[in-house]
């Protein structure tokens, strides 16, 4: 199980492994998905905490 990926047109789930969404035919974002860089194993969650630190920092600027 590879988990699925939400479309960003339509907003269903799709299974990971397809290109496209199955429901409207959209390019899904492969690269950018959460559970794409899950696959990357520990590259891909240091790549997830160094996105949320920035997030995270970006957030304490604004508040
Ligand atoms: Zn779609």
């Amino acid at each position: 199980m590879e988990g699925s990926i939400r479309c960003p047109r339509c907003g269903e789930e799709t299974p990971a492994e397809n290109l496209s969404c199955i429901f409207c035919g959209a390019t899904l974002p492969h690269r950018l998905g959460v559970f794409s860089g899950l696959r990357y194993g520990w590259r891909g969650i240091l790549f997830l905490v160094i996105a949320g630190l920035i997030i995270l920092s970006f957030l304490a600027l604004v508040l």
